[in-house]
C-alpha cells in the first residue's frame, strides 16, 4: 500500500541528531528557552557500554546554573578530588581539583546513562522538548545549498523532520557530517585503549590511578564496587596482544597494579575487554546554511585528560546561548552559525593541541620503551611543587573558555 510508504512528517524549530551529552544538553537548554526541539537517538535506551562517566567541575557548574545541582547530586556518584599517577618509580598527584574556583571541586563519576536519563527527565517538564528513541538519522533534506530537515528510520517507519536548524550531535562516526560533506582534519593517535572491569574490594585505594611503566600505561577509575580499567596499547597492536594470550595479559595487569593480582582471573576471555579505537579529528568548518555540528561530531577528542564529555557539553551551552533567540524568531543565518564555530573552535583547538603533545611525546615514548622509564622533567617538577598540580587540574576540570548558561526560561 502506498500509504504505508509515506513518511511521518514533523516540523520543529530545531532538530538534533544524537542524544549523547551534547545533543541532550542542547535539547534541554533550547526547550527551556521556549524553542520547539526534537532529539533523535538511534538507540532504544542509554544503557550501553562504558563511554566515559566523568562529569567535570565545569559541567557541574552548569548544572548549578540551571538550578539542578542539588537534585542531580542525589544520583549515585563518586567524587574524585584528585588524580594520582605513577611514572616508573615516581608516584605523584597529577591533578588536584581542590583549588578550582567552582562550587564542586571534584570530578563526579556517574554512569553516562544516569546523566542522560536525568537530562531527559528535566527536559520533559517543558512542552517544547521532544525525544524520539530508536530513531536513526539516515539523511539530510536540502533545498538548494541549505539544509532544511532530515530523514530518520524509526520502528514505526520513516520519519521526515522539517526544521530551521539541524544539529549534528551524533558522535565521532557522525552520519550528519558525512552527508553534509564536511571536510575533516585527522590528527592520528599512537594508541588504542582496552576497557574492562575488575571488582573492587574494601581496602583498595580510593582515588583513580594512572600507571606508566615500561611499554605500558594503565588507568584505574574507582566505580564503587568495581574498577573501570583502561589498558593503553600501541595503535593496531590488539591482534599481537591476543596472539600472546590472555594469561600474559592478566600478568601485565597484575604487574601494573599488584593489589588486583587476586582478581585478574575474572578476565576469563577477551569478550568483556572492549577496544576503543582512538581517533582525533576536527571539522574544518562546523556549519553550513541550516546545519551545525557540535561535540564529537565536530571534533573527536583523544582520551587524554578525559575531556570529551565536558567539551561536548560546553559546545551545547555555547550553541544554546548564541542561537536560542534566532531559533525562536524562526531564522538562523550563516553568520550566527559562524559565531558558534568561532567561539568553540578555539578551545577545541587548544585542548587537542595539548592532547596531541601528550600523545605524541609522552604516550608514544612510554609505549615504545623497552627499559626502565625515567620520568620527564615536567613530571618531576609536578611531583615536587604541589602548586603546579593546579595547572592540569584547571585544564582537565574547567577546560579552556568554560561556558555559562545565558539562555532564559520560557
Ligand atoms: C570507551 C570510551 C571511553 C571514554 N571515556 C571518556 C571519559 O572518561 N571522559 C570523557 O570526557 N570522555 C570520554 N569518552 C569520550 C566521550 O564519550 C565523548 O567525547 C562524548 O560522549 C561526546 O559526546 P557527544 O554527545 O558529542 O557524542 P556521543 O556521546 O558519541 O553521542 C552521540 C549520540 O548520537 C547517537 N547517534 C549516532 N548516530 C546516530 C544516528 N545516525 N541517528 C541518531 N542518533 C545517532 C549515538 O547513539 C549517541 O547516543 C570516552 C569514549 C569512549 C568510546
Amino acid at each position: 500500500m502506498i500509504g504505508d510508504l509515506m513518511p511521518e512528517t514533523i516540523s520543529v524549530q530545531c532538530c538534533i541528531a544524537g542524544g549523547g551529552p551534547a545533543g541532550m544538553m542542547l535539547g534541554l537548554l533550547l526547550a527551556r528557552a521556549g524553542v520547539s526541539v526534537l532529539v533523535l537517538e538511534k538507540h532504544a535506551d542509554f544503557l550501553r557500554d562504558f563511554r566515559g562517566d566523568t562529569l567535570h567541575p565545569s559541567t557541574l557548574e552548569i548544572m548549578y546554573e540551571l538550578g539542578l545541582l542539588e537534585r542531580f547530586l542525589r544520583l549515585p556518584h563518586q567524587k574524585v578530588p584528585k588524580i594520582n599517577a605513577r611514572f616508573g618509580e615516581l608516584e605523584f598527584t597529577l591533578a588536584d581539583f581542590s583549588h578550582l574556583p567552582t562550587r564542586c571541586r571534584y570530578v563526579a563519576f556517574m554512569p553516562q546513562w544516569d546523566f542522560l536519563n536525568f537530562l531527559v527527565e528535566v527536559g520533559s517538564q517543558y512542552a517544547t522538548f521532544h525525544v524520539r528513541m530508536s530513531a536513526e538519522v539516515t539523511n539530510l533534506i536540502e533545498d538548494g545549498s541549505s539544509v532544511v530537515g532530515l530523514c530518520a528510520e524509526t520502528p514505526s517507519g520513516p520519519l521526515e523532520v522539517r526544521t530551521t536548524l539541524v544539529v549534528g550531535a551524533d558522535g565521532r562516526h557522525s552520519i550528519v557530517r558525512k552527508r553534509a560533506g564536511f571536510s575533516v582534519e585527522e590528527f592520528g593517535a599512537p594508541m588504542d585503549v582496552l576497557w574492562f572491569r575488575l571488582s573492587r574490594k574494601p581496602g583498595d585505594p580510593a582515588d583513580p590511578m594512572g600507571r606508566f611503566d615500561t611499554g605500558r600505561i594503565f588507568i584505574m577509575l574507582n566505580r564503587g564496587d568495581y574498577w573501570q580499567c583502561g589498558f593503553v596499547i600501541a595503535k593496531g597492536s590488539l591482534g599481537e596482544l591476543r596472539a600472546q594470550g590472555l594469561p600474559l595479559f592478566r600478568e601485565s595487569v597484575a604487574k601494573l597494579a599488584p593489589f588486583v593480582s587476586d582478581r585478574v582471573q575474572e578476565l576469563q576471555d577477551w569478550e568483556p575487554i572492549k577496544l576503543l579505537t582512538v581517533q582525533v579529528d576536527r571539522l574544518r568548518q562546523w556549519y553550513k546554511p541550516g546545519l551545525l555540528c557540535i561535540g564529537d561530531a565536530a571534533h573527536a577528542m583523544s582520551p587524554v585528560g578525559g575531556v570529551g564529555i565536558n567539551l561536548a557539553i560546553q559546545d551545547a551551552v555555547a550553541t544554546a546561548n548564541l542561537l536560542w533567540q534566532p531559533l525562536r524568531d524562526g531564522r538562523v543565518t550563516e553568520a550566527e552559525l559562524a559565531k558558534v564555530h568561532s567561539r568553540r573552535v578555539w578551545p577545541t583547538n587548544i585542548t587537542q593541541r595539548v592532547q596531541l603533545i601528550v600523545q605524541n611525546r609522552l604516550i608514544r615514548q612510554v609505549l615504545d620503551s623497552k627499559v626502565q622509564l625515567q620520568p620527564p622533567n615536567a613530571l618531576r617538577l609536578l611531583a615536587r611543587f604541589h602548586f603546579l598540580r593546579r595547572i592540569p587540574a584547571r585544564m582537565i576540570g574547567l577546560g579552556v573558555r568554560p561556558e555559562h548558561v545565558r539562555t532564559p526560561v520560557g
